[in-house]
């Protein structure tokens, strides 16, 4: 694992920061965190370009690290503040759990793929942060450590899991992106009582499937 985060890196940090910026994210503490983590340590190290460009990218297993437009979309969504508890379904390559993690959450991320979940446990731990990592499913999320202040999906979901919502605080806010394979919409689910939600959509996305099961 080569982790050097150069000069160069930090100014190509910088212009894609102002790119997401200039796509309309404007929450100072997404783009500040997204300014600290270096995207090209969650890649492997020949794809500097891509690090830096406004893409997802493939990360083994016929996974991506999502385009970093859509995590600081996601993550303005779900409008986190320190301390707050946070369950991320789909580690993947640990680029969206840095940037939660920078932010100063405390984080759960589940990963269904053992190669993924190995990786980027080992990657996030050697940069110095404290997540839980959970090999598992997360369409059921983790009962034994909820009630999380936010909750959020990054695969395509083909409908709510019943479950996430119930693992939700009262005042928490999940963020799902909802569909099939030919796109998906970000919905935000709030809970504003033990029985209530309140869903609202919030566009067009396009995410790798959210499966269900363990794979090896
Ligand atoms: N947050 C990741 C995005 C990875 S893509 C990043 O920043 O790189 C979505 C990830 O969700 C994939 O790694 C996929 O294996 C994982 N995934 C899909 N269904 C899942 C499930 N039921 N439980 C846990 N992880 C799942």
């Amino acid at each position: 694992m080569i982790q050097n985060d150069t000069f160069r890196h930090k100014g190509l940090r910088k212009k894609l920061v102002e790119e997401v910026r200039s796509k309309g994210i404007t929450d100072n503490a997404v783009l500040e965190a997204m300014l600290q983590v270096p995207r090209h340590f969650f890649m492997d190290s020949g794809f500097l370009n891509f690090a830096y460009s406004d893409q997802a990218f493939p990360i083994g297993c016929g996974q991506t690290i999502s385009q970093p437009y859509t995590v600081a979309f996601q993550t303005q969504l779900l409008q986190v503040s320190k301390m707050d508890k946070v369950l991320e379904v789909g580690t993947g390559s640990g680029y969206q759990a840095a940037i939660l993690l920078q932010m100063g959450v405390r984080l759960y991320t589940v990963e269904r793929h053992r190669g993924l979940f190995l990786n980027s446990k080992a990657l996030l731990e050697s940069m110095g942060y404290h997540p839980v990592c959970v090999y598992g499913d997360g369409y059921k999320g983790l009962p034994g450590y909820a009630p999380f202040d936010g909750i959020l999906v990054t695969a395509g979901a083909s409908e709510i899991p019943e479950k996430l919502i119930d693992q939700l605080a009262v005042g928490g806010r999940m963020v799902i992106p909802v569909g099939d394979d030919n796109g998906q919409v970000m919905t935000l689910i709030e809970k504003i009582s033990p029985t209530e939600v309140k869903t609202t959509n919030h566009g067009n996305f396009m995410f790798v499937p959210l499966l269900k099961g363990k794979n090896g």
